[in-house]
């Protein structure tokens, strides 16, 4: 492993042994406090778009691996890009000063990629507009595993905006590479307004590894038989304008979001997340609900599986 760019790069060994360093990372992490398998070295956070938990999370796992970071925010207006320097020769400079890895996040899909194409160190994907999140797609089905240590059939229903998501993306191209092979038996429903529906890219991915999938808009129906309820915000700045954002942003208030009275109906040991930020889509009345995985386990996994990706790449042997 050397860059992350696609959850499609992983198989389901190399799955497994990041979840197993994330496992004994977080032991060894609660044992031990900061560790120090990365001391000496440094890791660049890029970010072109906004973030609280993939840049945090990123942040504190090198720290607490015991390395350093630097880090540009707002990297369109902070960097020279606003002056015009393409990616690529930003990605020439930060890594001519000796860095040991750098994790980007940009909006137009493909940056990492591209980045990548230039690159002499480790880069990380921590979202590139609506392509893909892999580091994310870990994240999630490292909670997925963790929550069902017996997982032979599961259904898991991504709702909302998951035309414009990023994270379902990456979580059903990571799930295809993790059941191949294997004789689990899962399948999806995508639950969304219509004009926000799954891109066709993903459904003939599931097709052609045999992942059984149904479209659906009835939000009631879907959580009887749910095991994972997957919920996801509009995505308003991809939107080519406000007006449409907000046209979708309230279709999914009207008609999917979950809250105290429609997820009375789910199965008592399913489990509830969401990559946030969200706005609205669930109700804060939910989060008190033993169902409710995004805090603080989902959200706390994104630590550890950070840890975990940090180690493998850059301290392979530990
Ligand atoms: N934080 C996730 C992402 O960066 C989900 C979201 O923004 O809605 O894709």
């Amino acid at each position: 492993m050397h860059h992350i760019l696609s959850a499609s790069q992983f198989n389901r060994a190399t799955i497994l042994t990041l979840f197993t360093t994330a496992d004994r990372l977080k032991q060894e992490r609660r044992d031990h406090g900061v560790l120090n398998y990365l001391h000496g070295k440094l890791v660049y956070l890029l970010f072109y778009e906004p973030s609280t938990r993939t840049r945090t999370s990123f942040g504190l796992a090198v720290r607490y691996l015991g390395g350093r970071t630097e880090f540009t925010e707002a990297a369109g207006i902070f960097s020279s890009a606003a002056k015009g320097e393409t990616l690529e020769d930003t990605i020439q400079v930060l890594q001519s000063y000796e860095i040991d890895a750098l994790v980007i996040r940009h909006k137009e899909r493909g940056a990492a990629a591209a980045a990548a194409k230039v690159a002499t160190i480790p880069i990380i994907n921590a979202g590139d507009g609506d392509g893909e999140h892999p580091t994310q797609a870990l994240l999630d089905l490292y909670t997925i595993v963790s929550a069902f240590p017996t997982h032979n059939n599961l259904t898991i229903t991504l709702c909302g905006d998951l035309k414009h998501g990023r994270t379902v993306r990456s979580l059903c191209r990571l799930v295809i590479k993790y059941l191949a092979g294997s004789t689990e038996n899962w399948n999806f429903i995508f639950c969304s307004p219509p004009e926000l529906a799954m891109q066709t890219d993903i459904l003939e991915e599931l097709t052609a590894a045999n992942i059984p999938y149904k479209i659906a808009t009835d939000l009631a129906q879907t959580l009887l038989t749910t095991d994972v309820f997957y919920q996801t915000r509009v995505q308003r700045e991809r939107f080519p304008d406000a007006i449409q954002g907000d046209a979708a942003w309230s279709s999914v208030q009207a008609s999917f979001a979950l809250n105290a009275q429609n997820m009375a109906t789910m199965k008592p040991n399913a489990i509830i997340l969401h990559p946030l930020p969200r706005v609205g889509e669930i109700s804060p009345e939910v989060d008190t609900d033993p169902r409710a995985r995004y805090f603080p386990e989902q959200t706390r996994n994104g630590l550890y599986i950070r840890m975990a990706i940090l180690l493998t790449i850059l301290h392979p042997k530990k």
